[in-house]
């Protein structure tokens, strides 16, 4: 399959052909087709197999098609591990939307920021939002970001590198943000290797997930 066969915006496939992504990798063939439908979905993936644009590209697929601006709270929360991944995600969606050429807001919020910089922004209404569980636990807690907000906007979570994510004190910050995500709200979890974590926390957050191991 191609990226046009996928059904992606055709914005998105000229930013992927600036940036010399010609066709999609095997996991993106496989995974695309159901996010874009909406299902829930377990990717087995590891760095390097192309995993982050597998979510966002159907993120900015959707987003794109949305149009909607001015949402109480951000439309897309990516939970990461690490800053440095954090960063990675980060930089991926910033390159693809500046070949874009639209006016979507993606913020990276870590812990090495102050609280008045996570404060400010939040408060420019990012649609997508990519941060540790324990730093967006701490804006929800601070009030940063509303948890009304969240319940009303939050149409997608990505849960990646999930592997790490759920050990001790990051899983005890995911429980707590867990109750927050609406009944309705997208989730997608990519992990490299499949452990008794990931499979409670599939059960805890995903609904009828669709599994995909390459
Ligand atoms: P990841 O697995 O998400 O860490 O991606 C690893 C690298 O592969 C990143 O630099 C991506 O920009 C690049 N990449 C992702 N998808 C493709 C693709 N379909 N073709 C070529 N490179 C890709």
């Amino acid at each position: 399959l191609s990226f046009e066969e996928l059904g992606l915006d055709p914005r998105l496939i000229r930013a992927l052909a600036k940036k010399n992504i010609e066709k999609p990798t095997l996991i993106q063939q496989a995974a695309i087709p159901y996010i874009l439908q909406g299902k829930d979905v377990v990717a087995r993936a590891h760095t390097g197999s192309g995993k982050t644009l597998v979510y966002l590209l159907p993120i900015f697929h959707k987003l794109l098609a949305e149009n909607v601006l001015n949402k109480s709270g951000p439309s897309v929360l990516i939970l990461a591990p690490s800053r440095e991944l954090c960063q990675q995600v980060y930089s991926e969606a910033l390159s693809l939307l500046e070949h874009c050429r639209v006016q979507l807001k993606v913020v990276k919020l870590t812990k090495e920021m102050s609280i008045s910089d996570l404060a400010a922004s939040l408060a420019g209404h990012p649609e997508v939002v990519v941060s540790t569980p324990a730093c967006i636990l701490g804006c929800v807690t601070r009030g940063n970001l509303q948890v009304k907000a969240i319940q009303d906007s939050l149409s997608m979570l990505v849960l990646d590198e999930a592997d790490f994510l759920f050990d001790y004190q990051q899983g005890n910050d995911l429980q707590a943000l867990a109750p927050h995500v609406p009944r309705r709200c997208q989730c997608l979890l990519m992990s490299a290797t499949s452990s008794d974590d990931v499979e409670q926390w599939k059960k805890l957050m995903l609904h009828n997930p669709v599994t995909i191991t390459l």
